[in-house]
């Protein structure tokens, strides 16, 4: 991954820098630090694609299964083309601590290749998919380990993955989650991370005192989980002044309709050149005044170089990793809250965990279950960790890597080997 000032630093660094913070605050033993530390197993292949003007393109794929202690591995698909195997390796711990502080019966894992979506064709992207599940596919099963979508992978893709995992195995469509309706995905499960960004917000516009009507919201990043964080954002009352995206940003201080803004961004593939608002850099969306700035699109955007200009209140980590351990240690100085990633956007993998449930047991559940569900387990989760703060004098960032840790090494330490 590199940051916006074009400092190399990578998910895994930054993910191991967390850990090893936690681990210190624990007490927790070195041999167990080493192993709840390495991954539990890589997989990195070749996926060469017969691309629509004949030609042959070789792209490289990874799978990283980083803990499965605790139940079947489980993580995203990212398609990216700065995607590598270091920062897959990152990605994948973060989701064995996220499934552990939410508690459900998951462990870790992400994938990727290192393709550019937007340049390819949908028969293209077909043939990339079912080319790289076949080569990753020992790996997979509904107790194994289960791919869910990431950055620029969508319920089609998933559609794909589930197809071609069950041409070999059977109809498994426990296998894959984020899945179209109609092939057993779950109501509410494409919207998920963004409401589950709002339901944390809820209780944080409790505990900071600053309450989300009427607040003033930043957001970087207008895809799966940036567009329905706004949306909800904007139904709660609050004023998203700024929105931006991979060609730019715009700014609004009365607020921006997310109506609106949605008809553009589809229309033109962007935010930018939207009317009702004046164009500024992404940078500058990152430094704007505000109550709550919420990056959701990449990693190691607010870094040592920037973090002194951050303006906001609080930080909302909806994104991976948006801010690097460097960073972390400045906004905390400066008296900026940060909450961590491994909650916030828990919401996609939690309904993730009841897309699955309910493709093993074959009973779909109505969307206002899934709702109601969601939002008991995300807000349980993130009260813990808030109570575990205040009694350890923290962050809520090192309060959820030790909720995680403790949990994983407790389940490493009673299975033994
Ligand atoms: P997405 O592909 O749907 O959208 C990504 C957005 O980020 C797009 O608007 C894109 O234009 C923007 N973007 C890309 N590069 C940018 C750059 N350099 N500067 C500014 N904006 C840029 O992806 P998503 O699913 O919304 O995921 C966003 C983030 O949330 C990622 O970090 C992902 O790992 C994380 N996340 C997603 C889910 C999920 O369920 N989709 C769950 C947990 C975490």
């Amino acid at each position: 991954m590199t940051t916006n000032d074009n400092e190399k630093i990578s998910y895994a660094e930054i993910a191991n820098a967390f850990f090893d913070k936690a681990a210190e605050k624990l007490g927790l033993e070195e041999e167990w630090r080493v192993s709840l530390k390495v991954p539990f197993r890589e997989l990195s292949v070749e996926v060469p694609v017969r691309m629509d003007d004949g030609k042959l393109r070789v792209y490289q794929g990874y799978r990283v299964q980083h803990n499965g202690v605790r139940g079947p591995k489980k993580g995203g698909i990212r398609y990216h083309p700065h995607v590598d195997l270091d920062d897959t390796r990152g990605m994948a711990a973060i989701m064995t601590w996220k499934t552990a502080v939410m508690n459900i019966p998951f462990g870790g894992a992400k994938g990727g290749v290192n393709c550019d979506p937007g340049k390819m064709s949908k028969r293209e992207l077909e043939r990339l998919t079912r080319k790289f599940v076949s080569r990753i596919g020992l790996l997979l099963g509904p107790y194994r380990d289960i791919p869910a979508p990431d950055m620029n992978t969508n319920p089609q893709v998933m559609a794909w993955i589930m197809d071609e995992y069950s041409s070999k195995h059977g109809y498994t469509p426990s296998v894959v989650t984020g899945k179209p309706l109609d092939l057993g995905g779950c109501p509410g499960r494409v919207e998920a991370t963004g409401r589950g960004v709002v339901f944390i917000m809820e209780e944080i516009a409790k505990e900071f005192n600053t309450p989300l009507e009427g607040a003033k919201v930043a957001i970087q990043g207008f895809g799966n989980v940036g567009s329905h964080c706004a949306a909800y954002l904007e139904k709660a009352g609050s004023k998203v002044v700024a929105v931006g995206d991979v060609m730019g940003a715009v700014y609004n201080s009365r607020g921006l309709s997310m109506s609106k803004l949605l008809t553009h961004s589809r229309k033109t593939g962007s935010v930018v050149g939207f009317p009702q608002a004046e164009s500024i850099a992404n940078h500058e969306l990152l430094e704007l005044k505000c109550d709550y700035l919420i990056p959701a699109a990449l990693g190691g955007v607010i870094h040592e170089k920037n973090a002194k200009k951050i303006a906001a209140k609080i930080v909302v980590e909806a994104a991976n990793c948006p801010v690097t351990h460097h960073a972390d240690e400045i906004l905390e100085d400066r008296g900026v809250s940060v909450v961590p990633d491994i909650v916030v956007n828990a919401g996609g993998v939690i309904v993730s965990y009841f897309e699955w449930v309910q493709n093993l047991q074959q009973f779909a559940w109505s969307l206002r279950k899934v709702n109601a569900e969601l939002s008991r387990h995300i807000k349980r989760g993130y009260n813990e960790i808030y109570k575990l703060s205040k009694q350890k004098k923290t962050t809520l960032r090192m309060a959820a890597y030790m909720v995680g840790i403790d949990r994983v090494a407790a389940a490493e330490k009673m299975r033994g080997g």
